[in-house]
């Protein structure tokens, strides 16, 4: 069986936790502190706090920047339902916006089309570990005083033009759930370069205090666990090289393909892989065919976000409705050897020949 996910989890990780577990400090502590400080290595020195999830990390960054009621907030549909999760659970409207068909990232034009006088902030999603359109969407943003949120959850260290994804907007959330490119269990990072922004989320974090019983504002338990700061920290080291893993995967399954569209790679990005995702004309025959020579393979995401119940919009998003039909991610984790690279090659070559 070729996992599409596999998280690499090592002795070194063990001792960490092992480590924290014999100091007794368990919750937030000198473990976080350090994972913060050491996490703010990748997104150029932007000052890092941690939090329990990416979906924490989104919402304290809505929250810490003022938005809620009246506001709407321009997203994707085609990503995570975190996404929108976090803006709905802010009091704000939801105003879901087409994507680039290349890079699966929000299309400048359909940020543009969907503006109104209550448009507060844009949120892109670098989605699959691919920086969305930075550049022409901050220029909008610019123009209408419009705050950016940047959700980086399936993208540590990917960049632009050389600068990191995290660094582009106000605000950026990351994701350390098991199946990202690095994780702590559970966790996410907040990322800014603004002082008040980074201490109001700091306050929201741990129910609105930064001295005991002097609580300023009205905020939530979202702190990471120095369990899993611990891990965090050894992550980040061997991140670097899993990435490379990656696109040396990606690298090879892209060479070697044939009968689907590999993914893009737009000028000046470096792509961190979260997921390798191809498009096919007959997803269901080809995903069967995967399945039963023993390989893993997943859609990311079947139902774009604006119909799934919770939502329940009926929206005209040409673009999302052909990713959400086509998409399939095949396994491209570091974990995958030259073999399993090969062996996914040959498996989706046999099952062109039958029909897919
Ligand atoms: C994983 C993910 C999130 C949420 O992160 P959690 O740590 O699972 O809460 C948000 N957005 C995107 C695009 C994700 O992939």
């Amino acid at each position: 069986m070729i996992r599409l996910a596999h998280p690499s989890i090592g002795q070194a990780e063990k001792d960490a936790v092992a480590r924290v577990l014999a100091s007794g400090m368990l919750a937030q502590g000198p473990e976080v502190a350090a994972f913060e400080e050491e996490f703010s290595s990748i997104v150029e020195g932007r000052q890092c706090i941690a939090v329990n999830s990416g979906t924490s990390a989104l919402h304290l960054s809505l929250l810490a920047a003022g938005i809620g009621p009246g506001d709407e907030v321009i997203v994707p549909s085609f990503t995570f339902a975190a996404t929108a999760n976090a803006v709905r659970l802010c009091g704000a409207d939801v105003v879901f916006a087409d994507i680039e068909p290349d890079t699966y990232g929000l299309a400048p034009r359909a940020v543009e089309a969907a503006l109104t006088p209550r448009t507060a902030a844009i949120l892109p999603v670098h989605l699959y570990g691919h920086p969305a359109n930075m550049g022409a969407l901050g220029r909008i943003a610019d123009r209408h005083g419009l705050l950016v949120v940047e959700d980086a959850a399936q993208a540590h260290a990917a960049a632009l033009d050389g600068r990191a994804v995290g660094t582009f907007g106000h605000l950026a959330a990351f994701s350390f759930y098991p199946t990202k490119n690095m994780t702590t269990g559970e966790g996410g990072m907040v990322v800014t370069d603004d002082a008040d922004l980074a201490r109001r989320v700091r306050l929201l974090r741990n129910q609105g205090m930064e001295a005991r019983y002097q609580n300023e504002v009205v905020g939530l338990n979202n702190r990471m666990t120095d369990i899993g700061a611990a891990i965090g920290r050894v992550q980040l080291t061997r991140l670097a090289g899993w990435n490379e893993q990656r696109r040396s995967n990606a690298e090879a399954l892209s060479r070697g393909l044939v009968g689907v569209d590999v993914p893009t790679v737009g000028p000046g990005v470096t792509h961190v892989y979260h997921q390798y995702t191809v498009r096919c004309r007959d997803r269901a025959t080809l995903s069967a065919h995967l399945e039963s020579a023993g390989v893993q393979s997943d859609v990311y995401y079947p139902v774009p976000v604006h119909r799934l119940p919770s939502f329940g919009l009926d929206l005209d998003l040409p673009e999302t409705e052909r990713a959400a039909a086509e998409v399939l991610s095949l396994p491209v984790h570091p974990g995958l050897s030259r073999e399993g690279v090969d062996r996914i090659v040959e498996v989706v070559s046999a099952a062109r020949g039958k029909g897919a």
